[in-house]
């Protein structure tokens, strides 16, 4: 008989209103289970819920998978990864650097599958995810015919599951760096020890639509490879990009040469202080783009961020010159966007600068939310006018 897991009433309400991760203080009882395994779900009274794959280590001890009790073999999987590229196939990005499965909103709990060209890169933050993955690495390898693809276990998330970080293949032999195709540009992604898997796509669509309104003096902030730098290049007059990692900013001077572009200044520093020094300085800008790295990665360092995220805007708001584009991310799913609305609007009264927001966006369509998940909602780009 296959393992089994009791769900509180609540729990199990949560789950029918589509939240797929059942919280320890709501598992009433649980079988002889194994990390990974999959486990068929029960209320109390002995009405099963579905089935979710059991990670004993987690604060949330079941990923639900399904909502029914039909066995879930390898094809099951294959179907699921099927339906994910189908999604892809349909929203056609204008790329070929694009996300393939994003977990429990492609119904793949804890699996991240990034495809950069004819190679991909494979996350698996869970236990279940982790045992699947040879079954996984063959129903890619069927459906897409990869060159390679690269497991990047190396997340913080598997710690709290209780995994090792670890990285190595998974199929064929992974480059040191793709060369992709993004909207107009093109740039290395390094999926062998790049940050997230190589590049941050979430951001794709935002990065091409902040590139388009640039113009005059444009400074990236927070710049990883240059991603937003790239596109803003051919229209500006000179970028200024900034970030503290020395590693990303080689492969941004590479990705300026792979696009012919002369005018992009790499900098290596703290934006933070970047910001302080240009402010103090006069400076002016006729764009800031800023994307700094999640500041509240748990809801207890809300406080902290608040104030980091409006110190960062209130300096942008300062160094930008009249008429000059904002625009301003947070990935920290913690803070809504109207909380990021309301540190924006203080910032503004702060710097007393009239400000129109232009667009609010978030995470390219290839990222899709799922509704009943409020953390998969977690990019916010604002684009505003100064
Ligand atoms: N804009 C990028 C993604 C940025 S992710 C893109 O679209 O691809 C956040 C970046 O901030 C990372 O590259 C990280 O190296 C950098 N970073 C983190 N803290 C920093 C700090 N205090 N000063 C400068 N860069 C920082």
């Amino acid at each position: 008989m296959s393992a089994s897991a009791v769900v509180s009433a609540g729990g199990a309400e949560r789950w029918r209103r589509g939240h797929p991760w059942i919280h320890r203080s709501d598992l009433r009882a649980e079988g002889a289970a194994a990390p990974g395994d999959i486990v068929a779900v029960r209320t109390e009274r002995g009405d099963p819920v579905g089935q979710g794959f059991w990670s004993p280590a987690s604060r949330f001890g079941v990923r639900m998978i399904t909502h029914d009790t039909a066995p879930i073999g390898e094809a099951f999987w294959l179907a699921r990864l099927q339906a994910a590229l189908a999604l892809r196939r349909r929203l056609a990005p204008d790329a070929d650097g694009w996300r393939l499965a994003h977990a429990d909103s492609d119904g793949l709990p804890g699996l991240i599958v990034d495809r950069y060209g004819d190679h991909l890169v494979v996350q698996a933050q869970i236990p279940g995810m982790e045992r699947l993955l040879p079954v996984l690495v063959r129903g890619l390898v069927e459906l897409l015919s990869p060159r390679s693809i690269m497991g990047r276990n190396d997340t913080h998330a598997r710690e709290l599951e209780g995994l090792p970080r670890s990285s190595a293949p998974l199929h064929g032999d992974p480059p040191d760096t793709v060369e992709v195709r993004e909207a107009g540009v093109r740039y290395l992604a390094d999926v062998r020890s790049g940050q997230k898997t190589g590049a941050y796509l979430d951001q794709r669509e935002n990065r091409a639509r902040a590139g388009a309104l640039c113009r005059g003096r444009v400074a990236d902030l927070f710049c990883y490879h240059g991603s937003f730098a790239l596109h803003a290049a051919s229209r500006s007059e000179s970028v200024t990009a900034v970030d503290s990692s020395a590693a990303a900013l080689a492969r941004g001077r590479e990705n300026a040469r792979v696009n012919g572009l002369t005018n992009i200044e790499f900098v290596e520093a703290n934006v933070f202080d970047f910001l302080k020094t240009a402010d103090r300085a006069g400076h002016r800008y006729d764009a800031v783009l800023l994307d700094p790295p999640a500041l509240a990665k748990r809801r207890a360092d809300l406080p902290a961020a608040r104030r980091a995220y409006h110190e960062i805007n209130l300096r942008a708001l300062r160094i930008l010159a009249p008429g000059g584009l904002l625009a301003t991310s947070s990935c920290s799913s913690h803070l809504s966007e109207p909380m990021l609305l309301e540190i924006l609007a203080e910032a503004a009264a702060e710097a007393r600068r009239p400000v129109r927001v232009l667009e609010r966006r978030g995470a390219a369509a290839d990222h899709p939310a799922l509704l009943g998940l409020p953390e998969s909602t977690y990019l916010k780009c604002i684009l505003l006018e100064a």
